[in-house]
């Protein structure tokens, strides 16, 4: 087995949609960026591709292309999964971590498993999302941004 990790971080905007594992949450604000700007799903997707030692989203997924403008990170994920795929692993389970201030995501937290379950094919159980805050300390503390880690481990197929 491998493991893999990875981070993320991106600004709060006034008026942006706040898409988070794949489900849009109703917020007055979001996640600022050139994609739909799913913070956990990059880091996840960071997560994967350093499992394998692929590098990172950035050199698979350029912003600079207008391929990805305004992508929709979920088919990122499965864009990026296809390739730890192709190295003969897949996943054995990924654990996320969200912290912001606002807006409150523990009602769909259950969601967000559904949906990157769905996308990683992989059973609920073996993926887990927490939120958290930082207790008002901070860029996150302050509402000016919102970040996440991912953890993964990948097996090597039968
Ligand atoms: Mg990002």
């Amino acid at each position: 087995m491998r493991i893999g990790f990875g981070y993320d971080v991106h600004r709060f905007k006034a008026g942006r949609s706040c898409i988070l594992c794949g489900v849009d949450i109703p917020s007055d604000f979001g996640p600022d960026g050139h994609s739909d700007a799913d913070v956990p799903v990059h880091a996840l997707i960071d997560a994967l591709l350093g499992a394998c030692a692929l590098g990172d989203i950035g050199r698979h997924f350029p912003d600079t292309d207008d391929k990805w403008k305004a992508a929709n990170s979920i088919e990122l994920l499965s864009a990026a999964y296809s390739l730890v795929r192709t190295q003969g692993y897949h996943l054995g389970n990924a654990d996320i971590t969200i912290v912001t201030e606002s807006p409150r995501l523990s009602p769909y937290i259950e969601q967000m498993r559904t949906v990157l379950a769905d996308t990683l094919e992989t059973d609920r159980g073996n993926i887990s999302v927490k939120a958290t805050t930082e207790e008002k300390l901070g860029f996150t503390g302050d509402g000016s941004g919102i970040s996440a880690t991912a953890v993964v481990l990948i097996n090597r197929a039968e």
